[in-house]
């Protein structure tokens, strides 16, 4: 919600979870050809975020669930990125707790990044 209001707020226009794409990405900007994916880091398996810890119960399961979804990432990142689209992803962390970022920094940061028409890019929160 901080990334969607502040963006709407600074003039850029998007559409939300279009199905037709790989993945549904959370948000697709198609003047500036190119996606956002907001990643919960615990269900997405963000690897040294301080919010993505294993249950210490039924370990091996979520292992083998947060691994699929992450395979899952990496193929619709790919998939996205075949059919010309610039994928950026947004860790959760970069919005939430103790590693979020001011909004205003990570509006700066995403912003920058469509207009300057970069390749694929991930945004995390600060890691302390
Ligand atoms: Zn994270």
């Amino acid at each position: 919600m901080v990334l969607r209001r502040g963006l709407h707020g600074r003039g850029f226009r998007y559409a939300l979870h279009r199905r037709d794409l790989p993945g549904k990405p959370d948000l697709v900007f198609p003047r500036y050809g190119a996606v956002i994916f907001v990643n919960g880091c615990f269900w997405h398996g963000h690897v040294g975020c301080p919010h993505f810890t294993l249950p210490k119960v039924n370990r091996e399961f979520w292992i083998g669930k947060i691994g699929r979804t992450r395979e899952r990432d990496a193929e619709a990142v790919a998939a996205v990125t075949r059919m010309g689209w610039r994928v950026l992803t947004v860790w959760e962390c970069t919005m939430r707790g103790k590693t979020a970022l001011v909004p205003a920094l990570l509006l700066d940061l995403v912003a920058a990044w469509l207009r300057d028409g970069g390749g694929n890019s991930v945004i995390s929160g600060a890691v302390a």
